[in-house]
């Protein structure tokens, strides 16, 4: 008999949790990989930009896993919607929620939800195809993107970029139609501290500096650091990377982006569209940020708020609002129910953070749980309820239609399906 565990998303954190159940399990295990889309990957495939091919080559990491004896993938199976977590409690011996975090923060800030106001997270679905995205068109001359985190950075980047620097991406074809028209010339990317604080990273803070599209610009009052030599290596790259940009001469590109400090949104202006963003200048008193009083208003047709992500609770699971994430203890949530990755620990750290943390997960899991007979299966459930899963297979003929879209297009190796019913008519089922 084996132990049985469902895993629910399938994300990175998701299939590592997979992963390390089939390597550290003593015994045989089958694993079930619950996904509500029709697809596998989560952030990999609808969150890494389509520029970024060595992050996004993780997939092949991740599909051996898939690929692995003993595990299984269920695409277009929801937790909520087609199985409750009864039902999984009754037919595996473990669950494991790997959900991520897949909604924007808040900031909290009037005008924050006036048309032209975007989270990232639904623009960084959209240049990634993710089915459940709204569309965009880009005819916004000045964008604010507020917060200096990866996330921020990857939007700047894609907004700068010309469509052609993206044609031999997998970005589909609907978004590099939408980039080829743009009509962005100015991006500014807000911080509410200082240089020193920004959350990139200095690999990709250097990639807008080899913009070939872009101009950019940081000014030396804001990216002025007293001491660099408290700081890590990693953030002293960072304050001397920015300071070089702000001696540099403009070329008159078609774009410029603009990376300011020391500023925090207070409203975002507009009657019925975003029409600017007003920012209070800010220092620290300690830790907290405050406010000095000072004002300046940035004119934009549209704000990109990418101010973190955070996740959301599943039904019947327990959720803290405080925290925003699923209170674990080494990954155990209830007797038999268990939790990996940002929906454990909130969204933090690369991808590979991921698989440390479900290895954790599963130790404990393999801690303290045992197979015994279930029977119920869950292939079962589902044909009564008239649920059809996406297979692996299945998924395997919506990768192999995107590789032809490519060739018809004469882009890439490979161009996102968009939507559901794409990808359904892949498979057979249009
Ligand atoms: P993040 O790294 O947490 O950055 C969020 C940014 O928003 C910070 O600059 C933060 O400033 C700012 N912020 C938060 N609340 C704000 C508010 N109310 N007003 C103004 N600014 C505010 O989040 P993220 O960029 O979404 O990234 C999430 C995770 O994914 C990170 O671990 C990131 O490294 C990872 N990621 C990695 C890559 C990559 O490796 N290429 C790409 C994308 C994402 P404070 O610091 O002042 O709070």
């Amino acid at each position: 008999m084996a132990l049985r565990v469902a895993v629910v998303g399938s994300g990175p954190a998701g299939i590592y949790t997979a992963e390390a159940l089939t390597k550290q399990s003593p015994g045989p295990v089958e694993v079930d990989v619950l996904e509500r889309l029709p697809t596998p990957y989560g952030l990999v495939r609808y969150g890494v930009a389509p520029d970024h091919t060595s992050i996004k080559s993780i997939a092949t990491y991740l599909r051996r896993v898939l690929e692995a004896p003993g595990v299984r993938f269920l695409g277009g199976v929801e937790l909520g919607l087609d199985l409750s977590v009864d039902d999984l409690l009754t037919c595996y011996d473990a669950v494991v929620y790997c959900t991520g975090a897949m909604v924007d923060r808040r900031m909290g800030v009037p005008g924050e939800d006036l048309p032209g106001s975007v989270a990232a997270t639904d623009f960084v679905n959209w240049y990634c195809g993710h089915p459940d995205a709204p569309d965009f068109t880009l005819d916004a001359e000045d964008v604010v993107v507020i917060g200096v985190g990866n996330v921020a950075v990857d939007v700047v980047r894609i907004l700068a970029k010309t469509a052609d620097e993206l044609r031999s991406t997998d970005v589909p074809h609907n978004v590099l139609t939408a980039l080829a028209e743009s009509k962005v010339k100015r991006v500014h990317m807000v911080g509410r501290r200082g240089a020193q604080h920004a959350k990139f990273t200095l690999k990709e803070l250097r990639e807008l500096g080899d913009l070939l599209n872009a101009d950019i610009l940081t000014f030396p009052d804001e990216v002025a650091c007293a001491d660099l030599t408290e700081l890590t290596r990693q953030i002293r790259g960072n304050v001397d990377v920015l300071q070089s940009w702000s001696s540099r001469v403009p070329e008159n590109r078609p774009r410029r982006l603009e990376v300011r400090f020391w500023l925090r949104p207070v409203e975002i202006l507009g009657v019925s569209h975003v029409e600017g963003v007003r920012l209070e200048r800010t220092r620290l008193d300690g830790r907290r940020v405050v406010g000095t009083g000072e004002f300046e208003t940035i004119p934009a047709d549209m704000v990109l708020r990418s101010v973190g992500y955070q996740s959301v609770a599943l039904p019947s699971v327990p959720f803290s609002e405080e925290t925003m994430t699923v209170p674990n203890v080494a990954g155990k949530v209830r007797d038999r129910e268990f939790v990996a990755g940002w929906l454990k620990r909130g969204p933090t750290g690369v991808i590979g953070t991921n698989k440390s943390d479900a290895a954790e997960t599963v130790r404990t899991l393999l801690a303290a749980v045992t197979e015994s007979p279930r029977e119920v299966r869950v292939d079962d459930l589902l044909r009564e309820r008239g649920v059809r899963p996406v297979t692996y297979p299945d998924w395997l003929a919506i990768e192999q239609a995107e590789e032809k879209l490519a060739r018809t297009l004469d882009r890439g190796e490979r161009v996102k399906l968009v939507g559901r019913a794409a990808m359904l008519e892949a498979i057979g089922r249009g």
